[in-house]
């Protein structure tokens, strides 16, 4: 039953495929950390391959058949893709999602202020981190400010070579033996997650000196009042390149694997589509997963089954139950990255049951906790058709769980998506350091898992 690596198959050209799908992989994430600038890069390329948004469509009564390929941005955050089929669209489609935004820290809307000399940005973190690793390393800001009359600017400060980065100090090791004594998860307070942005005070200035510098070059090189934080989105993430990790180039370093790793599987994949599938294949890349799939832009809100509404409408056959019927009889793959066994820390890990980095994409037929508590489980019915579509494309795949019993655990897009009735399962990218700023992947893993999100929409 155990899972051979899968680099041991691969022949010179899989080999050469598996670095260059890495390579494309590694800039992108290097590019795009936000699920603003991810969404941005994910409609660039489906426009290039032919789709078109489906409000234009719409709004230009359009109509819509077999062969078209149509996506929905939903206000820049999730985007859905549809490459409509040639079986009728009540019938399901081959649907794989995954989720764009990542663990990060997010500025307050009041964030500026000054202590001792120096200028911070006040944060609440986003998703579920480990406070202590965001200290004492380089930071970035990627982010949008919008202006009272509307108008939106975008800001990276910190990626080019020459760019300033900012951060947050930890306390010297020589007067932590207080901090050294506590538990890891109270050393760090979420309060204490305060990024340095200025230390020189404006000459002239006597209140809050470093402050208004600060807010002088906020003015003067992006246009920024202190009031347009109110209405901004300013992601603190690390700032810096994804790399190539360990001496044999095997893996990816880099922030936020989950979930760019699958999205960008998926994104691959859908791209290699040719011709008019037999089913109409789905993409989703959606936001908000790792705080619970709220929000207009999370898994929770119904764009989904919006979209389809709409397809069927612009196809001439729309009806409330053709939609759902459309939704239940579909198939999913929910494309979200799963624990990859870590020797370390052995005894977290259930070794039969584990991913393995390099062993191919993984299949989780539950997540959840405490019994499979907030999971959904998938259908034997489901995994052994899988099993088929997987080995009948020779494709290197294993399956996992999350952990051990009892250990934690974890929850995905598939329960939300499984409310509709359709068949989903967890299958994703095995990641060590999972939601550290440094997630490390595996190529062959990223490169089985394009293989498998493709053979999936052709063949489920
Ligand atoms: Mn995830
Ligand atoms: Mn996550």
């Amino acid at each position: 039953m155990e899972r051979t690596n899968a680099w041991k198959a691969y022949e010179e050209k899989d080999l050469k495929t598996v670095q260059e799908i890495g390579e494309e992989y590694r800039d992108l994430i290097s590019r795009c950390k936000t699920e603003r600038e991810w969404a941005r890069e994910i409609v660039r390329r489906l426009e290039a391959k032919g789709y078109v948004s489906l409000d234009t469509v719409r709004r230009q009564k359009g109509k819509l058949k077999a062969g078209d390929r149509v996506y929905v941005n939903r206000m820049g955050k999730a985007v859905l893709s549809f490459y409509l089929g040639q079986e009728d669209l009540e019938n399901g489609m081959n649907i794989v999602g995954a989720h764009i935004d990542s663990p990060r820290l997010d500025f307050k809307q009041n964030p500026l202020y000054e202590d001792s000399d120096l200028a911070y940005g006040d944060t609440h973190y986003y998703g579920g981190i480990k406070k202590y690793q965001w200290v004492a390393r380089p930071l970035a800001l990627h982010g949008t400010v919008v202006k009272k009359d509307g108008t939106a600017l975008d800001l990276v400060i910190g990626e080019k070579d020459d760019d300033p980065v900012v951060g947050i100090s930890d306390l010297l090791i020589h007067l932590s033996a207080d901090q050294m004594g506590k538990k890891l998860s109270e050393g760090i307070g979420g309060e204490d997650l305060d990024v340095i942005l200025a230390g020189q005070p404006l000459k002239g200035e006597e209140k809050d000196a470093v402050k208004a510098t600060l807010l002088r070059i906020l003015k003067d090189q992006y246009g920024i009042e202190e009031e347009d934080f109110i209405s901004a989105e300013i992601e603190v993430v690390p700032a810096g390149k994804a790399r190539d990790f360990g001496l044999d180039r095997s893996m990816i370093i880099g922030y936020g694997h989950d979930d760019r790793v699958c999205s960008y599987a998926e994104l691959k994949a859908i791209e290699q589509i040719e011709g008019t599938p037999k089913v109409t294949c789905c993409g989703m890349f959606v936001d908000k997963e790792e705080i619970g799939s709220v929000g207009a832009t999370g898994m929770r809100a119904n764009y989904l089954e919006n979209a389809a509404a709409e397809i069927l409408e612009l196809m001439g056959n729309y009806s409330e139950l053709k939609v759902r019927r459309a939704l239940q009889n579909s198939r999913m793959l929910s494309c979200d990255v799963s624990a990859g066994y870590d020797p370390l820390y052995a005894s977290v890990f259930e070794k039969k049951n584990a991913a393995y980095l390099g062993r191919g994409v993984c299949f989780n037929k539950y997540t959840g906790s405490r019994g499979k508590s907030g999971s959904n489980d998938a259908n034997a019915e489901f995994m052994g058709r899988l099993r088929c579509i997987m080995d009948g494309n020779q494709i290197r795949w294993q399956t996992a769980e999350l952990g051990k019993v009892d250990a934690g655990g974890g929850g995905t897009i598939a329960y939300i998506c499984a409310l509709y009735g359709m068949e989903v399962i967890d299958s994703g990218v095995a990641v060590l350091s999972m939601h550290a700023p440094c997630e490390i992947i595996s190529k062959a893993d990223l490169y089985e898992a394009v293989r498998a999100y493709h053979a999936f929409m052709m063949e489920a």
